[in-house]
């Protein structure tokens, strides 16, 4: 993450205060003992586990608050695609130097983790899903402070959102500003479980952050159901502003009017877009974008009869940016020439695997046009989420997107109704 936090340093927020490094730049993956590789077991003294409850209990019984033994919580288990997931009780890991557990106080239903529970994506199993989260601080570690992205040292009981995916800062794709792509990368909501149990997902009462984790401290003014796509949907949303560039008088379309899309309208109103073209099969939704800032809503089937009259057609090179967040192949095939001279297609929505889309090189070489794709973001974009949700709390309702709310105990019942009433979001509170 180095590039990054160098960058990070240097920045200064729409807010006015100064980032700085969250954590210490080395690598955190821990390793297949349970161990987080900075600190290593002496050899032929039993192995890790009892090396780290000997180390453990002789920290405990210097500062027992700061400990977490003892400690028993609730995970979620999904293990196979369309099967319930299993509720179970574990005792939570205590801390190493740089991690932090936190007590989840909400989780959204992101549409991958339905992606994941219907099969249609594949993840390592065992694993707890979840992460759009916000928790507080339960436990720190003895050693040393544990700084947010703003540099301030975290205390327990505050409030928190971090980084969907930890980094290890030293790997080469951390190293030229890329942490998102980290050969190490340690993605929340999508690891599998080990031995011991260190909850990685919001499905769960408390979540154990590791050391190359972004962590940001989003005070008390934004609700969960406002604060918790923060780190998914709105910093994806917002990586995928920073690619676009300023979109200030420019025209704007977008392919999609699901969570990525509305948040793209709200936040390319925001920035000043002249107009805001949503473009999505549901009517509903697109009823829905118009409080989020979308100036016309346009109803398009990617699948309609060639010869029924395509509504795009019309608007043909009158765009200066593109975002395309619904996947769908014939959406990105549609997007190139809907782009003006000097236009941005920003790819974001194709992340399983499709049939390859025919571009006209041509009018991508004569309209200058730039395709960029967005996968993951940087933490960086965080903060940009967080900053755009608190300065737009009262102008777009985003608290409404989350449609019901259940607690952890009835988390299937929640996974049934996010799948069959598809709403913009349901909210998990354990
Ligand atoms: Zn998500
Ligand atoms: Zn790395």
């Amino acid at each position: 993450m180095l590039g990054e936090m160098e960058l990070l340093a240097k920045a200064t927020t729409t807010s006015g205060f100064r980032l700085a490094v969250a954590t210490v730049a080395r690598p955190w993956r821990p390793s297949p003992d349970g161990g987080d590789g900075a600190e290593k077991p002496p050899s032929g003294d039993g192995g890790y586990n009892l090396w780290h409850r000997r180390s453990v209990r002789q920290k405990m019984a210097a500062k027992s608050e700061k400990g977490s033994d003892g400690m028993h919580g609730r995970i979620a288990v999904f293990s196979q695609p369309n099967a319930p997931l299993n509720l179970e009780t574990h005792a939570m890991p205590s801390v190493q130097t740089g991690e932090v557990l936190v007590r989840v106080t909400c989780c959204t239903i992101c549409g991958s983790d339905l992606h994941s529970i219907s099969g249609n994506r594949t993840v390592d199993v065992p694993t707890i899903l979840g992460h759009e989260i916000v928790g507080r601080v339960a436990v720190l570690p003895d050693a040393g402070p544990v700084r947010d992205l703003r540099g301030d040292p975290l205390h327990v009981g505050d409030r928190v959102t971090w980084s969907i995916a930890a980094s290890c800062g030293t790997c080469r794709n951390c190293g030229r500003g890329i942490p998102q792509k980290c050969e190490q990368l340690f993605k929340y909501g999508h690891e599998r479980l080990g031995t011991p149990i260190r909850p990685s997902g919001g499905f769960s009462d408390y979540c154990h952050l590791l050391r190359g984790t972004a962590i940001l401290r989003i005070g008390e003014v934004l609700s969960d159901a406002e604060a918790c796509p923060a780190n998914c949907a709105t910093a994806t949303v917002a990586a995928a502003h920073r690619i676009a560039g300023d979109v200030k008088e420019s025209r704007v379309l977008i392919f999609g009017a699901g969570m990525l899309g509305v948040t793209a309208a709200a936040m390319s109103s925001h920035f000043g877009a002249d107009e805001v073209v949503i473009v999505d099969p549901v009517p509903q939704r697109l009823q829905t974008a118009r409080k989020f800032g979308a100036t016309h809503g346009i109803h398009w089937m990617p699948t309609a009869e060639p010869n029924s009259g395509d509504p795009l057609a019309s608007l043909h090179g009158k765009f200066d940016v593109v975002f395309e967040l619904s996947g769908a192949v014939d959406a990105v095939e549609a997007s190139p020439q809907l782009l003006d001279i000097g236009g941005r297609l920003i790819l974001v929505g194709s992340v399983s695997p499709s049939r390859p889309v025919e571009i006209n090189p041509e009018l991508v070489v004569r309209r200058l046009i730039r395709i960029e794709g967005v996968h993951n973001y940087r933490p960086s974009d965080l903060v940009a989420a967080i900053d755009f949700l608190s300065a737009t709390r009262t102008k777009f309702p985003f608290a409404s997107l989350v449609e019901r709310t259940f607690g952890l105990a009835a988390i299937n019942e929640a996974i049934d109704f996010a799948m069959s009433d598809r709403p913009f979001r349901v909210a998990i509170t354990p």
